[in-house]
């Protein structure tokens, strides 16, 4: 065997239901771009839905209309569109867009019709600058919305923001802008049902960024959103495991090849990492593009090794792999590649 990346579905519903809980009765929408953070977007989307959260974020419109495709009838939140994208398709299968300027907007008012108006969240840029109108720009925004809202080809759904998460001091700042944006709509009598704002960090400790609804992502793969506390910490469960097996071939003395390097999603540039094996933790001394030597006196050929997996079980977690790797525990899990098979458990066969 080589590499296998185990998901477990169990973990991941009770990870969702743990935020669900934590919010409620604040609605909760799953981040599942990137397909997923790598864990499989076809069966954790389905899985999220049916486990607390009431919505699914992609980044982009085709993901989208691939869960409908897949029979996804919850709403679905696209926000990330090329120039020029024509929004027809996504608003006839009632994919909600996030519209961050004048000119999309445009496009969606002439997909929409009063028949099935295109369904927007407008997004107001609170200091992450990614994408998102600018304070100067949002009055000219809302009401350019309110027109085509009035004129039948616009629904707007919702006004969004996205938070840095790089410090309580920004996200307060930002949080404050957010109230700003609010605000001037109301004045201009545009005050949609749906506003969000925080993701993972702040929807988990910060109650008055929760608004109506919480778009956690990495927190219900089981990975903290903070430097301070680990997600065993949080009592979320770890969803990915990445599984490989001791090789036959020669190793120096008191070490073993493992069948797993960086091409499996093992981070090359880790320092001081360890695997599991044998019950314990064996450490790393070289990864190899398709292999990785450990040191260890136990272990045999064709044992099984966890690479990572649960803290609670004493195996290395992704986010000890991301600091041995000087990154986050997104990557960690986003990282290992298509081409190594997912196994999905739960109940009996985890
Ligand atoms: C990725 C993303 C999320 C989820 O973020 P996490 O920090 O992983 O919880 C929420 N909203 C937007 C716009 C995102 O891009």
């Amino acid at each position: 065997m080589t590499a296998k990346a185990r998901i477990d579905l169990d973990a991941f519903a009770h990870n969702v239901a743990t935020l669900r809980d934590r919010v409620a009765p604040v609605d909760v929408m799953l981040a599942v771009k990137a397909d997923a953070y790598g864990h499989g977007m076809a069966r954790l989307g389905p899985m999220a839905l049916a486990s607390g959260a009431t919505s699914l974020a992609v980044l982009e419109i085709p993901a989208a209309l691939a869960l409908r495709e897949a029979g996804v009838e919850h709403r679905l939140f696209a926000w990330l569109h090329a120039p020029g994208t024509d929004f027809t398709s996504a608003v006839d299968h009632e994919i909600d867009l996030g519209v961050s300027s004048m000119d999309e907007l445009e496009r969606a008012g002439r997909a929409g019709s009063p028949a099935r108006p295109a369904v927007v969240h407008l997004k107001i840029d609170t200091g992450l600058h990614r994408n998102g109108a600018l304070p100067e720009q949002w009055p000219a925004l809302v009401e350019r919305a309110r027109v085509l809202q009035s004129e039948g080809v616009v629904q707007i759904e919702g006004i969004w923001s996205h938070l840095a998460d790089t410090s309580p001091h920004d996200d307060a700042v930002a949080l404050g802008a957010f109230n700003d944006a609010l605000a001037v709509a109301a004045s201009l009598g545009v005050e949609p049902p749906v506003r969000h704002l925080a993701a993972s960090s702040a929807g988990w400790r910060e109650p008055g960024a929760r608004f109506d609804m919480v778009r956690f992502g990495i927190a219900a793969y089981g990975i903290s959103p903070f430097g301070d506390a680990t997600g065993h910490d949080l009592g979320l469960r770890a969803v990915m495991s990445l599984h490989t097996t001791v090789l036959g071939a020669s190793a120096p003395t008191g070490h073993h090849w493992i069948a797993a390097g960086f091409g499996d999603g093992v981070p090359a540039a880790a320092v001081g990492a360890s695997v599991w094996l044998s019950g314990e933790r064996a450490s790393v001394e070289r990864i190899e593009i398709d292999r990785t030597l450990v040191r260890s006196k136990l272990g045999v050929p064709g044992e099984p090794v966890v690479v990572f997996g649960e803290p609670g079980r004493g195996e290395p977690s992704a986010e000890e792999w991301a600091a041995w790797a000087d990154t986050i525990g997104d990557e960690i899990v986003t990282g290992v590649p298509a081409r190594v098979e997912r196994e999905y458990v739960s109940g009996e066969n985890r």
